[in-house]
C-alpha cells in the first residue's frame, strides 16, 4: 500500500473482536509509526447495522458510499448459507469496485480433519474439514485464491489461530473458551460460587491476542502481496494448557473460592498446533504480548465494561 496516494480501507466486521482491535491500534498507535495510521489513509469500520452483507444490493450500496481501495473482510456468521452469501457478495463487489487489495479472514477450521501437525499453509486442501464445522469451513475455503486465479486481482487471506481480547463474545452459551471462562469466573466471584472448568484442563491451544492480530493484519495489508494464505499466530512454543488459561483467569480476576476441573466433561482434541514460521520469516521483528499480560488486559476490559459487553 503506497502512502502517497489516498487509501480508503474498509473493515467489514468492524464491531467484532478483531475489527475493534484493528480500530484500537489504528487510533492509538502514533501516526506514521509501523502500525499507526499513515498519511493519506482513511479507515472505515462497518458492521451489520450499516450494511447487511448477506444482501448484494446492500453490499454494493456500502461500496458505492465509501469507494474503498482496500478491504479487510472479517464479517462472518456461523451458518454456511449466510457465510457463503457474505463472502460471495464482498468478493464480487470488491472486484466490481476495483478494490486494489483484499484480505479475507479464514480460521484454522479450514484445515483437513485428518492432517499431520503442525498445520502450515501448504496443508489446507489435503482432505475434508472436520464434520462439526463442515459448512463454515467450506465457505471459508471458498474465499481462497479464486479471485486472484480467475481475475489476477490482489486478493489474499489470513488464517488466525484462536483469538481473544476486549470486545469478545462472552455469552456463556456460545463463547470461545477464554471469554467463556472469564465470564464464568467473574460470576463465581460475584456470586460466591465454585469456579468449575469443563474437562481435564490438559489440552493445549495456541491463542493470539486480538491487538497483536490487529497489527499483523495492518502489516499484511501494507506488505504482504502473495495470493497464498498466511497463518497469523504465536509460535508453537507458545501453546498453553486450558489449566494455564484458567489459572491466569483466576489470578487476573482475584478469585479466591473453590476452583476445580470437571473431568466427566469431554476434552476435545488434545492439541492442534499451527506453525507461524512463514509469518516470522516475512515480518522480521515482531513482539507478541506475553499471554498472562494479554489475558489480564482482556479480563480488566470485561470487568470494566460488564454492562455493555456481549454476553
Ligand atoms: P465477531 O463474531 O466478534 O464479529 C462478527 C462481525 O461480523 C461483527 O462486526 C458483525 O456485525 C459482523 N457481521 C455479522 N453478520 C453480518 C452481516 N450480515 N452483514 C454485515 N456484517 C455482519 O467476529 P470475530 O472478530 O471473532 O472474527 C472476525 C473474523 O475472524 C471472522 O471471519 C472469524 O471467522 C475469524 N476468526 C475468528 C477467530 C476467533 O477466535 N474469534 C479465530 C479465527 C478466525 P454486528 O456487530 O453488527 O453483528
Amino acid at each position: 500500500m503506497t502512502s502517497t496516494t489516498e487509501n480508503r480501507v474498509l473493515v467489514t466486521g468492524g464491531s467484532g473482536l478483531v475489527g475493534k482491535a484493528i480500530e484500537t491500534v489504528i487510533k492509538t498507535e502514533s501516526v506514521g509509526s509501523r502500525f499507526g495510521k499513515r498519511q493519506g489513509e482513511e479507515w472505515i469500520f462497518v458492521n451489520s447495522k450499516e450494511a447487511d452483507l448477506k444482501d448484494l444490493k446492500s453490499t454494493e450500496a456500502l461500496f458505492e458510499k465509501y469507494k474503498p481501495t482496500h478491504v479487510i473482510h472479517l464479517a462472518a456468521l456461523a451458518f454456511l448459507h449466510d457465510n457463503l452469501a457474505i463472502n460471495t457478495n464482498v468478493l464480487q463487489t470488491s472486484h466490481k469496485f476495483q478494490v486494489k487489495k483484499l484480505i479475507s479472514c479464514l480460521s484454522t477450521c479450514v484445515f483437513p480433519d485428518k492432517v499431520t501437525y503442525p498445520l502450515d499453509e501448504t496443508k489446507i486442501h489435503l482432505g475434508p474439514p472436520h464434520s462439526s464445522n463442515f459448512g463454515y469451513s467450506h465457505a471459508k475455503r471458498m474465499k481462497l485464491r479464486a479471485y486472484k486465479l480467475d481475475f489476477g486481482v490482489n486478493f489474499t487471506s489470513a488464517i488466525p489461530t484462536n483469538v481473544f481480547g476486549p470486545h469478545d463474545n462472552f455469552n456463556l452459551q456460545d463463547a470461545h473458551v477464554i471469554p467463556a471462562l472469564i465470564h464464568k469466573c467473574y460470576l463465581a466471584k460475584k456470586n460466591n460460587t465454585p469456579f468449575i472448568v469443563g474437562g481435564s484442563g490438559k489440552p493445549l491451544r495456541q491463542f493470539i491476542y486480538s491487538l497483536d492480530l490487529a497489527k499483523l493484519f495492518i502489516w499484511m495489508l501494507r506488505d504482504y502481496d502473495d495470493v497464498e494464505p498466511l497463518i497469523l499466530s504465536v509460535g508453537e512454543d507458545q501453546e498453553v494448557t486450558i489449566k494455564q488459561v484458567a489459572d491466569a483467569i483466576v489470578k487476573a480476576i482475584g478469585f479466591q473460592g473453590e476452583y476445580s476441573f470437571d473431568t466427566t466433561r469431554a476434552d476435545g482434541q488434545f492439541r492442534k498446533p499451527a506453525s507461524n514460521e512463514k509469518l516470522r520469516n516475512l515480518i522480521g521483528d515482531f513482539q507478541f504480548t506475553p499471554f498472562e499480560l494479554a489475558l489480564k488486559e482482556s479480563v480488566d476490559w470485561f470487568v470494566k465494561n460488564y454492562d455493555v459487553a456481549r454476553k
